[in-house]
């Protein structure tokens, strides 16, 4: 993600003159309205509003206006804090990872059956094989074991309506298995490559720990973005 800071006079000039900052974007292949939006905490509305766009329609290598640019859209910036779980712990160890990105809901293709688009639910963070995983929030292990998508992962439900998710694991730490209690900040395994195939499948992509927010409320899980979570911990530890 290449961002720059564009002139306050410019941005001025731009659009809504209550605006302080302004970034500039270029449009990469795979990205839309909606995912640009998540990616700097705006909305399709105000990025439309911005660069004088009619439909959602963009293109690769286009420079667009951010607007507006509240906390959590400079990755330099305090975090805001989230709506809940404000008292979780960062999964990793502190300088134990690289810097990482919000690339909840990118395009994801690899599937068991073959490549099709899905949408990547979660968020990545490069680290070491072998690097220690802690429980973001205690809970109870409700799944764990071999996914083709997430290898080796563990699924920890931390409310009544919300699990936390932890893929690609090169390994499980002890005392998690199904239906045990997990206090926060306890080891449940280490960070990996594995998954994108068969049991055991493991090198298929750089080492990350891949963590996940599942809101389990409604019919169906649905994933929400754990960024803003992910920055707020960062920043309190
Ligand atoms: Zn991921």
């Amino acid at each position: 993600m290449k961002i720059k800071l564009i002139s306050a006079a410019l941005a001025a000039l731009t659009f809504a003159p209550s605006t302080a900052l302004a970034y500039s974007y270029t449009v990469a292949p795979g990205d839309s309205l909606w995912k640009i939006s998540r990616k700097f905490h705006t909305t399709v509305e105000m990025l439309k509003t911005a660069n004088q766009l009619r439909g959602d329609l963009i293109y690769p290598g286009q420079v667009l206006v951010i607007p507006g640019l509240p906390d959590g859209g400079n990755d330099s910036a305090s975090p805001s804090p989230p709506p809940s779980f404000r008292d979780g712990v960062f999964p990793l160890p502190k300088g134990a990872y690289q810097p990482f990105s919000d690339n909840f809901g990118d395009t994801r293709t690899w599937n068991p059956g073959g490549p099709s688009v899905r949408r990547h639910e979660g968020v990545d963070i490069p680290a070491p094989i072998g690097t220690p995983v802690y429980a973001a929030e205690g809970g109870t292990v409700i799944n764990k074991g071999w996914s083709e998508y997430g290898g080796w992962r563990i699924t920890v439900r931390v409310d009544p309506s919300t699990v936390f998710y932890y893929a690609h694991l090169s390994r499980y730490a002890g005392g998690t298995d199904i239906g045990a209690t997990i206090k926060k900040g306890q080891i449940i395994g280490y960070v990996g490559n594995t998954g994108y195939g068969p049991v055991g499948t493991s090198g298929k992509f750089p080492p990350h720990l891949h963590f996940g927010i599942y809101k389990t409320g409604g019919t169906s899980w649905q994933a929400i973005d754990p960024y803003p979570y992910l920055k707020w911990w960062e920043s309190r530890r």
